[in-house]
């Protein structure tokens, strides 16, 4: 058994994680869940003097904006859509028909106008460029979503439908890159303090195919992407639990995002993964909350 089943087993046994039968698919206990909570307020004390705009979308999102998008290009293995049955009786009939035998009854679902969140930030760019330009301090968003990966793994740490908490900058070039930086110092700072030990890396999305290849080096030759890494289940290739994303102007351009002086908008975002900060906090302080370190408690919940 290798280390990755035997974490998720201890999570399983624990009820911290519920099985679902599905990886990456999980229920999670009351305590996996006040721990989130926790370290969401610990977020906020760090970002909430800024003054960011919060805005909450469901998990779903618009799928002609999706398209609009361009995730299918880049990310076409990932996405998750909705569809649904939009038949007649008879239709009905040839599905159940189809279920009893054992058969594939999904061949004529036909897809909605929904697709599944890939990320947090992807409602917000056309909301918010639908307003006209942005006012003369540009724009600051405060986001938090489940969001879908078709990514199934026994690793806890990559689930396929999981939060992500998110700040979003526009503005100018210096403005937005420099809120990147300051949340990556910030970042180290917050694991300090709830004891974790972090590394901050260069990195690169998994832009799909041949062409993605030249996505993955432009990406990394102009450090666009940052992740900050703790060791969850595995100490050799530690997990990505905050990433820092650079867009230069490419979402500015694709969604008419404009400064008050009508000259394109830079974006940066922010991303915690709130699974993946739980878990690390319970594989490296324990289980059980009631053990971690006072300084830890006290952190989290005063
Ligand atoms: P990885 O390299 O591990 O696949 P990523 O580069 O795909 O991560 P982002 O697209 O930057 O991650 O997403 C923002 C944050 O969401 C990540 O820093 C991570 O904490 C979290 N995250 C991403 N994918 C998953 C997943 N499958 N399960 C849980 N959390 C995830
Ligand atoms: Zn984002
Ligand atoms: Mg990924």
């Amino acid at each position: 058994m290798d280390m990755q089943t035997s974490f998720l087993d201890r999570l399983f046994e624990s009820g911290l994680l519920i099985d679902t039968g599905v990886d990456g698919l999980y229920g999670r206990s009351g305590q996996f869940e006040d721990v989130i909570a926790a370290f969401e307020r610990l977020i906020d004390r760090f970002g909430g003097a800024d003054g960011a705009e919060a805005m909450r979308f469901p998990p779903g999102m618009n799928r002609a904006l999706f398209e609009k998008s361009g995730y299918m290009k880049s990310f076409p293995q990932l996405a998750g859509t909705v569809h649904s049955f939009c038949g007649s009786e008879l239709d009905h009939m040839s599905l159940l028909q189809c279920m009893e035998v054992g058969e594939d009854w999904t061949k004529d679902q036909k897809a909605t106008d929904i697709v599944l969140t890939p990320a947090a930030c992807y409602p917000l760019y056309p909301t918010v460029a639908k307003r006209g330009n942005l006012p003369a301090k540009g724009g600051l968003f405060d986001l938090q979503s489940y969001c879908f990966r078709h990514e199934p793994s026994k690793d806890p740490a990559r689930q396929q439908l999981f939060r992500m908490r998110e700040y979003v900058c526009m503005g100018t070039e210096q403005h937005v890159t420099d809120f990147r930086q300051s949340w990556m110092d910030r970042g180290v700072e917050m694991m300090k303090q709830v004891g974790l030990d972090v590394t901050i890396d260069v990195a690169n999305d998994p832009f799909f195919g041949r062409a993605g290849k030249m996505m993955v080096n432009n990406q990394r030759d102009q450090n666009l992407k940052f992740e900050l890494l703790i060791p969850i289940t595995s100490s050799a290739n530690p997990t990505a639990c905050m990433s820092f994303n650079y867009h230069q102007d490419s979402f500015g351009v694709k969604w008419g995002l404009n400064l008050e002086d009508g000259s394109v908008a830079h974006t940066a975002c922010v991303g915690f993964g709130l699974e993946r900060i739980a878990l690390a906090l319970f594989h490296h302080h324990g289980l059980d909350v009631k053990e971690w370190p006072d300084s830890v408690r006290k952190v989290l919940w005063g």
